[in-house]
């Protein structure tokens, strides 16, 4: 993977950030890069009641499947006030959704000790017991190695 796209989708993502909540407050956003080198941000909306909220990611998502093309690496980031941006890794159903794109999706994780520094991981490092491997005539083989 060319690290300047993957550079730059966390920069798209940063950007959505600051251009859609110039505010100094707590937001976030997501961007994925598709295989064609496409890179495809968006925001959770707010909500009146938590419960019915959604990840960040999901816009991004939707958009991969609309144009039928594969997710290659997803990051989350999380500004908080201040101007301090965490790396938030994708959430377990986050995880479930990408799995679909295969065990090599490259995803952003926090590093440790600093939740600024963004780690590029695949998918099957933080999904090491993908339940579709129970399946293996039908899972991507990748998850089996
Ligand atoms: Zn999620």
């Amino acid at each position: 993977m060319d690290p300047h796209r993957l550079d730059a989708t966390a920069a798209a993502c940063k950007d959505l950030i600051n251009s859609r909540f110039p505010d100094d407050e707590d937001r976030g956003a997501a961007a994925m890069l598709l295989a064609d080198g496409t890179i495809l941000t968006g925001t959770a909306p707010d909500a009146v009641n938590p419960s019915v909220e959604a990840c960040h990611e999901i816009e991004p998502y939707a958009g991969a499947f609309r144009l039928g093309r594969p997710v290659v690496a997803s990051i989350c980031l999380h500004r908080q006030p201040g101007g301090r941006t965490i790396v938030l890794s994708p959430c377990g159903v986050c995880r479930e959704r990408l799995a679909v794109h295969g065990p090599h999706v490259l995803v952003a994780v926090a590093g440790r000790p600093d939740p600024t520094e963004i780690v590029w991981k695949p998918l099957k490092d933080v999904l090491p017991d993908y339940w579709m491997t129970a399946f293996p005539d039908e899972v991507d083989p990748g998850w089996l190695d």
